[in-house]
């Protein structure tokens, strides 16, 4: 039985986002550091990943950079060199700017996922597309894998002033679709806090996307409603 409405999110949920990540970074780094004889690229991709653990990691300090993503990244690698002595000839901009470019280029729907929105829009279900960052950078993955046709409403945390998991984003997408009642919609997502805890606390069915089969964090009080590992187990 499929639901009046479903939220979306996109980012590993509709497409590889972190997935390119990781991989993009050790890239990077082993050319950054080809040119540089005293820091190794896994020198480098470690002190890295080890200050976006921290800078990702607090609420308000992700809220800003998500929104300034670039400048984010400049940032972190930025941070990154100041822990490795700021060794010559590495620039943090150049990295930063590097990573961005060849980590849009590794951007790919996940498999099945267009199918399954093509199907689910037929059936007449009413889809949000709710997505928390930039304005620009959201609407170009949009517009490049063509998903504008799918949604009825498009809310994008930059555009509309309130990001997930804040509920008022979740009531202005019902509103937005036109639903009455939040138990008539679903939502759909790969992070616990953002697209399961917050739209709970409105009364939407919450369903955990899990495509890395990690299963539940140790310690974690989020209970989703359902766990899937990709959306087209939704049609199922
Ligand atoms: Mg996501």
């Amino acid at each position: 039985m499929l639901p009046e409405a479903i939220l979306f999110d996109l980012d590993d949920t509709i497409m590889a986002y972190r997935s390119a990540n990781t991989q993009t970074w050790a890239e990077v780094c082993r050319d950054a550091a080809a040119g540089c004889p005293t820091v190794t690229g896994e020198d480098l991709d470690q002190a890295i990943q080890a200050v976006r653990r921290w800078y990702w990691s607090d609420p308000q300090r992700h809220k800003a950079g998500r929104l300034s993503q670039d400048q984010a990244y400049r940032d972190i690698v930025a941070l990154a060199l100041d822990h490795l002595g700021n060794p010559q000839g590495l620039s943090a901009a150049a990295i930063a700017d590097a990573f961005s470019r060849r980590r849009t280029e590794l951007f790919a729907l996940l498999p099945g996922a267009e199918a399954t929105l093509e199907r689910l829009a037929s059936a007449g279900v009413k889809i949000a597309l709710v997505t928390n960052g930039e304005a620009a950078k959201q609407r170009q993955k949009i517009a490049r894998f063509g998903l504008e046709r799918f949604f009825k409403a498009i809310l994008i945390e930059e555009e509309v002033g309130i990001g997930k998991p804040d509920e008022a984003v979740f009531r202005r997408a019902l509103d937005d679709l036109g639903v009455r009642g939040a138990s008539a919609a679903w939502s759909v997502g790969d992070n616990l806090e953002w697209d399961v805890a917050g739209p709970q606390r409105v009364g939407i069915y919450s369903i955990w996307c899990d495509a890395a089969r990690a299963g539940l964090p140790p310690g974690c009080t989020i209970r989703p409603d359902r766990i899937i590992r990709a959306i087209g187990e939704l049609l199922e």
